[in-house]
């Protein structure tokens, strides 16, 4: 039997599902010409729980690209590998305002991306992910996302394949790097690296047992294994809260108001610290490349739930 709290939970997704499943503004990314497969029609929604509940509704377990919402997850890999001091040197925690593969924005004075989570400082992260091969740092990001997910994930190997032939604004923003000392070593593996991370294929139901998990301090609450140490899932928050929707990050902040990373996928996740993790799988995207039918969805939540971090109970 499920309790009052859970009946309600069911019932704001299951009517925020119906009310905007005929809303049909946006378009599917295809930038990335094998993304533009995908139907419009799509729509899941998922909340998890820090104590480990499950709710979801529509299209939970359609599996589609991660893309950006990898990001701050490695960005937290990289200061598990290096410490925050280290990495600090390597990537600000400043927004930009910018689109998300903007090439203009290169801090040169200080010699670092602005944030982890525009294209150069994610791909600045990815270069610095420690492994002893390409196979091994790939495996250690797969291992990454099994302990935030609960279960092994594989790649699209397509919209791998695709992205890795057409992404030529991505390898232009990695080569102006090197140029500038912001990263070393090899770029072209570095870019592998990121194209496959950016392939990996969730469901929104992971997507939200991920946010769960950083709801839950670093835990995964359905696993009880930690997925990354406590002490980085503030940096982690910090910068989904300021950065994590590309030239939406302030819109979003103020009236949402929760940590959260979209991907021109479709997908969507926030975080309700100490509370909940959400994800949402819908692909048309705005002209920000934010999923128009996510963010509706979100603040309705947050609406439902007096979810804004700054909402005062
Ligand atoms: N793989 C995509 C890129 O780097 C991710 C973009 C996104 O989801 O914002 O262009």
């Amino acid at each position: 039997r499920q309790s009052a709290e859970q009946l309600r939970i069911l019932s704001v997704l299951n009517d925020l599902h119906l009310k905007y499943k005929p809303l049909t503004d946006g378009k599917v990314a295809d930038y990335i010409p094998q993304l533009a497969k995908v139907s419009p029609d799509l729509f899941g929604i998922c909340i998890a729980t820090a104590d480990g509940q499950v709710f979801e509704v529509g299209d939970y377990d359609y599996l589609f690209t991660i893309q950006s919402i990898s990001k701050p997850f490695v960005y937290g890999l990289a200061l598990e590998d290096h410490g925050r001091e280290y990495v600090r040197t390597r990537v600000g925690v400043e927004p930009t305002g910018d689109a998300f593969n903007s090439i203009i924005k290169l801090d040169e004075r200080s010699k670092r991306p602005h944030n982890p989570l525009v294209n150069a400082g994610a791909i600045a992260m990815t270069s610095i992910i420690k492994g002893t091969d390409p196979t091994d740092k790939l495996n250690r990001i797969l291992d990454l996302f099994q302990r935030y997910t609960g279960h092994g994930i594989l790649a699209d190997m397509s919209v791998f394949m695709s992205e890795r032939t057409t992404g030529h604004r991505n390898r232009a923003i990695a080569h102006l790097m090197l140029n500038f000392g912001m990263i070393d070593g090899n770029v072209d593996e570095a870019l592998d690296l990121y194209f496959q991370q950016c392939s990996l294929m969730v469901s929104c139901r992971d997507l939200a047992v991920m946010g769960a998990t950083l709801a839950n301090h670093g835990v995964n609450p359905l696993t009880g294994k930690r997925a990354i140490p406590a002490e980085y899932v503030r940096d982690i928050l910090s910068v989904m809260f300021t950065c994590g929707l590309y030239d939406y990050a302030g819109e979003w902040a103020y009236r949402i108001g929760l940590p959260a990373k979209s991907g021109v996928g479709g997908g969507m996740l926030a975080v309700v610290p100490g509370r909940f993790g959400i994800g949402v799988f819908s692909p048309p995207l705005d002209e920000r490349g934010n999923s128009v039918r996510a963010i509706k969805v979100c603040e309705g939540i947050t609406e439902a739930f007096g979810a804004h971090i700054f909402d005062v109970a």
